[in-house]
């Protein structure tokens, strides 16, 4: 049985504790795309922890964790964060990366930077990780697979090749010391004995898992708006966070996708650049939710970067979680709202004198005005609580308006960041 959670929004919606959560009944969890430069945040019992590599069933010594074909993998952050988490007294985690996934080279990150500065004013806010031009290098066939590592022949021609390539640009374009061959290729045999330990022909183990019956969790990172395709295009990351990229990301049949828990935040944030119809632009109202959200303030998990922040978005989480294929909502973060008298909810955008409730292109999306509606506030704690008849009666309300806005099922409430802080429902709109 395969399960994939992913993200309805702009990412950081409690992705990384919905996996933590489904994890303990889980056999091997995968991280399909994305790279270190977004991450989750974890709190179990061995302490708090930001993943930005590593799946988040690490935690766990029944769990074996994969990095997928579709990952940017970062070798040295990924041995980074293994050191990290056993040194906290973590036990060593299963971890097998696949044969097939592509390496960020250190010369993706230079080239993220010197495009940023390139650009300056008009940047996509890019954390410098060296995504973008990761996946631009996958896709002009010009990027380094982890199999590579292991040809020496093929290797030494290739670095040869992409250095005469890069230092054409680092010259001419960025006017930036160029990059050594013979010290590229020094460094690429440091990666190769980093991750040697862990090569294996995933889909392959992947296949005989899903014969024998094993649950299989597929981890998102960011979402839906985040998407290359279906997102704010451009102010978008450069891999599909969608639940049906998850078959390619990790090599399994579509098909096996039975299960896609789609998590929603109960309001709303982002990080960067990009349209954001129902950002609070009162910076008092806005700081204020973002000290108390999340689990200690919404600030990125990588970057550390304040959260813009918005009241939750009926239409584009219903937009997010109809792309994703959603079964399952997990709706999060719930407990942080408490302190309201009345929680504003978006419930439409307002274009062009017309009101639409279907998410728009990114050049429409830029002049529609958010058309709020107020919904009374409960006005207490709701952390603690296990039964869903036992929220206050308006806290039921919210989430009754809302699933019925977005139309997909809530079936899990989180109302706090541990494990253990889940409400599960029957949901009227689970067929
Ligand atoms: P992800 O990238 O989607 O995993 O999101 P983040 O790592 O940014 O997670 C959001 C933050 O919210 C983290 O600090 C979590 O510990 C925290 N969190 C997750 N669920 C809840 C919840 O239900 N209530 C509260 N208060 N915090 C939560």
């Amino acid at each position: 049985m395969v399960k994939a959670v992913v993200g309805a929004n702009w990412g950081d919606e409690g992705k990384g504790k919905i996996t933590d959560m489904l994890a303990e009944k889980a056999d091997i969890i995968i991280r399909f795309q994305g790279g270190a430069n977004a991450g989750h945040t974890i709190v179990n019992n061995y302490g708090k922890f930001a993943l930005h590599t590593l799946p988040s069933g690490v935690f766990y010594s029944h769990t074996t964790s994969i990095i997928g074909n579709g990952v940017a993998l970062n070798i040295p952050k990924l041995f980074e964060e293994i050191q990290s988490i056993v040194k906290e007294n973590v036990p060593m985690p299963k971890i097998l990366v696949s044969d097939r996934c592509q390496i960020v080279m250190p010369y993706h990150i230079l080239f993220d930077a010197y495009e940023e500065e390139r650009l300056a004013g008009k940047s996509f806010g890019s954390t410098k990780s060296g995504i973008a031009p990761f996946y631009s290098d996958k896709y002009a066939k010009i990027g380094f697979q982890v199999s590579e590592l292991f040809d020496e022949e093929v290797l030494k021609e290739k670095v040869q090749r992409v250095c005469d390539l890069k230092n054409v640009l680092l010259e001419h374009l960025y006017h930036k010391p160029a990059i050594d061959p013979a010290e590229l290729l020094e460094t690429l045999h440091g990666y190769r004995d980093m991750v040697e330990p862990y090569v294996c022909d995933v889909s392959s183990f992947l296949d005989k898992a899903i014969k024998e019956g094993k649950t299989i969790l597929l981890e998102g990172q960011l979402g839906t708006l985040k998407d290359p395709d279906h997102g704010i295009y451009p102010m978008v990351t450069s891999s599909s966070t969608l639940a049906g990229y998850g078959a390619v990301g990790a090599g399994i049949p579509p098909y096996e996708i039975k299960q896609v828990v789609t998590v929603c935040k109960a309001y709303s944030s982002a990080v960067g650049a990009g349209e954001f119809v129902s950002e609070i632009l009162d910076e008092k109202v806005a700081g204020e939710l973002r000290e108390r959200g999340g689990d200690g303030g919404e600030y990125g998990a990588t970057t550390h970067r304040p959260r813009r922040m918005g009241w939750f978005d009926c239409v584009a989480s219903r937009y997010g979680c109809r792309l994703q294929g959603t079964t399952d909502v997990a709706f999060t973060v719930l407990d942080v709202l408490g302190y309201l008298d009345e929680i504003p909810v978006c419930v439409g955008y307002e274009l062009d004198g017309e009101v639409i409730d279907d998410f728009p292109v990114t050049s429409k999306l830029a002049k529609c005005k958010p058309v709020l509606k107020n919904l009374p506030g409960w006005k207490c704690d709701i952390r603690g609580i296990k039964k869903y008849e036992e929220l206050p009666e308006n806290c039921r309300g919210y989430i009754e308006f809302i699933e019925k806005s977005i139309g997909y099922p809530i079936t899990m409430i989180s109302n706090g960041p541990g494990r253990e802080d889940i409400i599960y429902r029957e949901s009227p709109l689970k067929k």
